[in-house]
């Protein structure tokens, strides 16, 4: 019988993982397939740690990986898929949001012949309309500026082919934007679209300005655009200073009588200083990227983990 992974990546979810569980058992037996808990406790700050440790000793295929503090999904999700084993894997967050009901769905488009099946959904219901409308925004830019497809909706939620994550693995990046990553690698990818659901319990980690953080990593990590865009400011008020020496040049001729304006000129000195300011920082940014990458540090530390064999 063929393997299946399963990768969650946990972060204070104490009240969540019994009904995780639960769930999944159930989708078990309606499966033909081994199957592989990886559960990726993200240095929780509450009882996540005991309830997976209570998990393994229940269920003979759970395991677990504990970082030494909290290192991000991207980095949960990344030791998961390094130490799975199975032939297809699939990715999905302990709340319930992703449904475990899709599970043979998905599995059935597999066999159809897909590498990928991802899930999106079909709504934000459930989510403040202010966060839906720039969610909406990022996803119009990022497609615009960047080569790399990110599809609206997408969850992490996927189940993969070994090739996938192979692949995946190949991009040795410190700097994961995950969902860039899984689009990035190409394959035959079938969506799967479903209706948003609420957490099953506990809180989302994620807040506005955090979101926000999230979707400036995906554009910086995947697109050169902001680099263009700064160089085009430049020409442009290049440009439009040539013009401008021009004008007061020629009026000067005519009329024998220099330009008066110094609060003009403190404007333009200011309004030009700014741009310089936010042209640097848009280069910073990549230069940051550049220095986290070149560092090398590893993306997370395990203090403990659990294989049952
Ligand atoms: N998560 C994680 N590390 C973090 C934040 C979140 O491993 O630093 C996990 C979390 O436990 C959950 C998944 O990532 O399984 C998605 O998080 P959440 O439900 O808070 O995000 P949302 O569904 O609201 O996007
Ligand atoms: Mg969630």
């Amino acid at each position: 019988m063929k393997k299946l992974s399963v990768i969650v990546p946990c972060y204070n979810e104490q009240e969540t993982i019994d009904i995780f569980l639960q769930v999944m058992k159930q989708v078990e037996t309606e499966m033909h397939l081994r199957f592989e808990y990886i559960f990726v406790n993200d240095g929780s700050k509450d009882d996540t740690l005991y309830y997976l440790k209570e998990a393994t000793k229940k269920f003979t295929n759970v395991n677990y990986i504990s970082f030494s503090r909290n290192f991000g999904k991207e980095a949960a999700l990344l030791a998961g898929l390094e130490v799975s084993t199975g032939d297809f894997i699939t990715v999905m967050d302990v709340d319930l949001q992703d449904p475990p009901e899709l599970l043979p769905e998905m599995y059935q488009k597999i066999q159809e012949g897909y590498d990928i099946v991802g899930t999106r959904r079909s709504n934000r219901v459930g989510e403040p309309a202010l966060r839906s409308f720039f969610a909406k925004k990022f996803y119009q830019i990022v497609n615009r500026i960047s080569d790399t497809e990110m599809v609206d909706g997408a969850r992490d939620f996927r189940l993969m082919t070994r090739q996938v994550v192979d692949a995946i693995l190949e991009l040795n990046e410190v700097n994961r934007f995950s969902k860039g990553i899984f689009s990035w690698v190409g394959f035959d990818t079938y969506y799967i679209s479903y209706e948003n659901r609420e957490r099953s319990a506990g809180e989302t980690s994620w807040n506005f300005w955090s979101l926000f953080k999230y979707s400036l990593e995906g554009i910086v990590n995947f697109s050169e655009a902001p680099l263009t865009f700064a160089t085009l400011i430049g020409i442009i008020s290049c440009v439009i200073s040539i013009i401008a020496m021009l004008y007061f040049f020629l009026t000067n001729l005519v009329t024998q009588n220099p330009v008066p304006g110094w609060p003009s000129l403190v404007c333009i000195i200011l309004f030009l200083g700014g741009l310089q300011l936010f042209c640097l920082g848009i280069v910073g940014k990549y230069i940051g990227k550049i220095f986290t990458e070149v560092k090398r540090r590893p993306s997370y530390i395990i203090k403990e983990s659990h294989f049952n064999k």
